[in-house]
């Protein structure tokens, strides 16, 4: 116990597994935790003087599946092992824990997603400084740049950036980090405010100083044994980025140690490079999750998912989460897309050997950590296997994009070769369990091996030999785990057994037992197996110790297998779904004609689904797009932010025909997202996310408003409806297409220059109405909310008391629209018809006949009545 005391207090913040035997034990307050847990049956264990103390224990063998089980519900585990073989320790056998397991750390095949990175997320203040007044703002809006340093341990990755005002919850969004590390000073921030919809599993605080400018450098020069750190792209200005690096660095080499040995060099994103995603927008538009849990429902990247390789999966998804910026980046890969497109022969070719191409990264990785077994190495003989056809078939395409990333593609042909010489192809899963490296691969095992055979061949034979000395023609040579070999007479022979057979077991009904002769050979037959075990061993980690020095290269090829796996995808999938090659403008055009919803278009039969064109032009920079309920605006609202976003990550797009331009962010506000669960009411929520885009869209921007206004009564939300579409047109000139069913705001195309109304068609027959999800000129008249109720299956009488008490609304006076909320020169043009009395007195004016002194008292009764 005082072992564990002393290892606990060392580990303080995580539950401690104690290796004892075949079991990991947990003490005191951990097993308590672990127990509830995990589910486990809480024991006393009896202290001596110190009383009993709290005891739970799993197996040692299920370690995997009771870490997956702790790291998923976001804990951390100190795994603490015997350092020394029990049976030849003195006194207590020592014990050290050998490494850490975080949520944001694990190496562990059966742990990660390999269709997602897992990225450990560092996030340090701007300066170098920790801070209170820092905290305060993480904490309230995310708000004070810092710097974002984001590391996958698996795959080595880290890529280091600055939050700009406002987005450290954006960027946290995109890594989707399982854990996140952050200053101690920075122990009150909210980040279920500051990154709602998916707060971090585990947040880990280190002291302020490892966040420091100067702790951070030298950790960076000491783990890359780099001189500076010019190399890495780092400027004046990015030591907040220095700093989180540096953390990052630091936080995973202590808790596990000599990790960071094989790290991929800091990758340094400057701003915009790839266009902002913000929560909402990801959220709304499904991008990578479905708005409604996982029940079925499907994503865009499920859609476009059809990569082979599991670093091919994981690229599309950065790809999808970080669209770009650069319009050549973003052609060359079109230009990729295409060729493999028009190339299906060579593109199977790819995709067939691409389908038994393995997870290179995180092999990498584990090779280079020690952590790889047999099947593991197998598995890297099998992927290099693939890769000549890779190179072969890349040698016919012609597109920069592709030449460069199977031109001299390094096929790791001695890797392949050194495996295949080295591990046996039916190696266990284990070491432990022999057998892993292949005859002829060194001599001094395959002496071993023979001597061992050999030895067990001479005892196979001691049967024959033994019956023929003693007569007894059922005896029989055995071998159990407990006694080792054994001759085995059954009870009615017991008589016959000579006197220099000893005994060692009795069963039921025989005997067991042994000779000298027969322990001779036994002992020949041990010893060479343990000489064989060591030596396998000894071999298993050279084979391993080489390929290790390689794994610069296995992450070169791995990183080109995974884009030309993405960009085969995205053929596969252009070929499938029938996408078009957009076009991409200098300027920021959007003309999409005979547009399709990626997804929604996949769900229903293929020609089920209507085409639709839209434009946003200088005639039409803002639409406002009516019609019923259940029309189809929401639809075309979306499939305008996809096919824009599609296109910047370089797929084709569900189209005709598309010209597009480099649009700078995407926002979407759609539908009333219900966020009680942090206290605010819906249309709160609904304001806040409006807010947000006002002030970040730009003339760049696409903004896709779905319904806005709609949580507060009906006249309030018209209005708020109304200044809103205002203001996108007049001050922040954004792309916009505005869905509403309130038809009232089709009246601004009139007073606005850029905005013109559509609508989704409906036919109406007799009472009923029909959808014909088309895109029409023109706004919708009514709401049909009637009829749409109808189709739901309201009773008929509750239908006629509505439309009756529809008609009594209609028919009423209405009330006069707010005038002069900035609406210019139409300010004079009320929102619902109906006439302002003012306007009658003023008609009613002769100024021409008038004195000025007339004219300044109508101007004062005029004033008067206002008030
Ligand atoms: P709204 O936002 O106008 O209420 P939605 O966009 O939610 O309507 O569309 C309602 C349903 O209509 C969708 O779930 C989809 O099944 C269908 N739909 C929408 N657009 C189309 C289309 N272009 N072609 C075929 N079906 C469509
Ligand atoms: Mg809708």
């Amino acid at each position: 116990m005082r072992q564990w005391r002393d290892v606990k207090s060392r580990h303080r913040d995580a539950l401690v597994f104690f290796r004892v035997g075949d079991f990991y034990e947990m003490f005191c307050d951990d097993a308590e935790e672990g127990a509830r847990l995990l589910g486990l049956t809480l024991t006393t264990r009896n202290n001596g003087a110190a009383g009993r103390v709290p005891l739970a224990g799993v197996p040692a063998k299920a370690l995997d599946e009771y870490l997956s089980r702790l790291v998923a519900l976001g804990q951390r585990v100190a795994i603490c092992e015997q350092m020394e073989d029990p049976s030849q320790a003195k006194g207590i056998v020592r014990r050290e824990v050998v490494e850490t397991v975080t949520p944001g750390t694990i190496l562990s095949g059966g742990l990660l997603d390999a269709k997602r990175n897992n990225f450990i997320v560092a996030a340090a203040p701007s300066g170098g400084r920790a801070g209170g007044q820092v905290a305060k703002s993480a904490g309230k809006s995310a708000g004070a740049p810092v710097g974002v340093a984001a590391m996958d341990v698996s795959t080595g990755e880290l890529v280091v950036l600055d939050s700009a005002e406002g987005a450290l919850g954006e960027i946290l969004e995109r890594f989707e980090p399982r854990e996140l590390l952050v200053p101690e000073s920075w122990e009150g921030v909210s980040w279920e405010e500051v990154v709602p919809h998916r707060p971090p599993a585990v947040v880990t605080t280190r002291p302020d100083w490892l966040f420091g400018l100067e702790a951070a450098r030298d950790e960076l020069v000491r783990r890359y044994r780099v001189q500076s750190l010019d190399g890495f792209g780092f400027e004046r200005g990015d030591d907040a980025l220095v700093c989180a690096a540096g953390a990052v660095v630091a936080y995973v080499e202590e808790i596990r140690p000599g990790s960071s040995g094989h790290l991929r060099a800091p990758r340094v994103e400057r701003p915009h490079t790839f266009m902002a995603l913000d929560s909402m927008t990801r959220r709304n538009l499904e991008l990578v999750e479905p708005l409604r849990g996982a029940d079925g429902g499907k994503s865009l990247l499920s859609v476009l998912d059809a990569t082979r390789t599991p670093m091919g999966s994981r690229l599309l998804r950065s790809w999808l989460l970080a669209p770009l910026m650069d319009r050549e980046a973003l052609q060359r890969r079109q230009l990729g897309v295409a060729e493999l497109l028009d190339a299906p022969s060579v593109r199977a070719v790819l995709r067939d050997a691409l389908g038994r191409v393995r997870d290179l990264d995180r092999l990498a990785v584990r090779i280079a950590s020690e952590h790889a077994g047999p099947r593991e190495l197998l598995a890297l003989g099998e992927s290099a296997r693939q890769l000549p056809a890779l190179a072969a078939s890349g040698a016919e395409l012609k597109s920069e994009v592709l030449t460069t990333l199977c031109g001299d593609m390094d096929t790791l042909a001695e890797l392949e070769s050194l495996v295949k010489r080295a591990i046996s192809e039916d190696a266990p899963a284990t070491l432990s369990e022999g057998g892993v490296i292949c005859a002829g691969f060194d001599s001094e095992l395959d002496d071993l091996r023979r001597a061992r055979d050999g030895a067990r061949e001479f005892i196979a034979g001691l049967q024959a030999r033994e019956r023929e000395r003693t007569g007894i023609a059922s005896l029989r040579v055995g071998f159990n785990k407990v006694f080792g070999y054994y001759l085995e007479v059954t009870k009615p022979n017991l008589a016959r057994v000579p006197p220099r057979f000893a005994r060692r077991q009795t069963l039921t009904n025989a005997e067991r037992f042994v000779t000298p002769e027969l322990k001779e050979w036994e002992e020949k037959v041990f010893g060479a197996e343990d000489r064989i075990a060591q030596l396998e061993q000894r071999l298993f980690r050279r084979v391993r110790a080489e390929l290790a020095q390689a794994v610069p290269r296995i992450r070169e090829t791995g990183r080109r297998a995974a884009a030309l796996d993405v960009l085969a995808a995205l053929a596969e999938v252009a070929e499938s779904q029938g996408y078009a090659r957009p076009q991409m403008t200098e300027e920021f055009a959007y003309d999409v004609t005979a547009g399709r919803h990626p997804v929604v278009e996949t769900v229903m039969p293929h020609e089920d689904f209507i085409p639709n064109d839209l434009c946003l032009d200088e005639d039409g920079r803002v639409v406002i797009l009516t019609g019923p309920n259940m029309a189809g605006k929401s639809t075309v609202l979306r499939q305008t932010g996809l096919i824009q976003i599609m296109a910047q990550l370089g797929s084709f797009v569900p189209a005709a025909k598309a010209r597009l331009g480099i649009c700078d962010r995407v926002f979407t506000r759609v539908g009333a997202s219900d966020s009680l669960a942090r206290g605010q009411s819906t249309f709160m929520v609904e304001m806040n996310e409006t807010a947000s885009i006002i002030h970040g869209a730009t003339e760049r921007s696409l903004v896709l408003l779905d319904e806005i206004g709609r949580g507060t009564s009906t006249y309030d939300g018209v209005s708020i409806a109304w200044a809103v579409t205002e203001h996108l047109h007049e001050r922040v000139r954004a792309k916009t297409v505005f869905a509403t069913h309130y038809h009232e705001l089709t009246q601004l195309s009139d007073l606005l220059s850029c905005v013109k109304n559509l609508n989704v068609a409906v036919r109406e027959s007799g009472d009923d109405i029909v959808f014909l999800r088309r895109l029409e000129k023109g706004g919708a008249d009514r709401s049909y909310g009637i009829q749409v109720a109808r189709l739901a299956g309201f009773p008929p009488e509750l239908v006629a008391r509505a439309a009756e008490l529809l008609s009594e609304l209609e028919g009423a006076p209405r009330r006069t629209a707010p005038t002069g909320a900035g609406a210019a020169a139409g300010a004079q043009l009320s929102l619902f018809g109906g006439e302002h009395p003012v306007l009658e007195q003023l008609r009613a004016l002769d100024p021409d006949r008038m004195t000025p002194i007339e004219a300044l008292n109508v101007l004062q009764s005029l004033r008067a009545s206002a008030r």
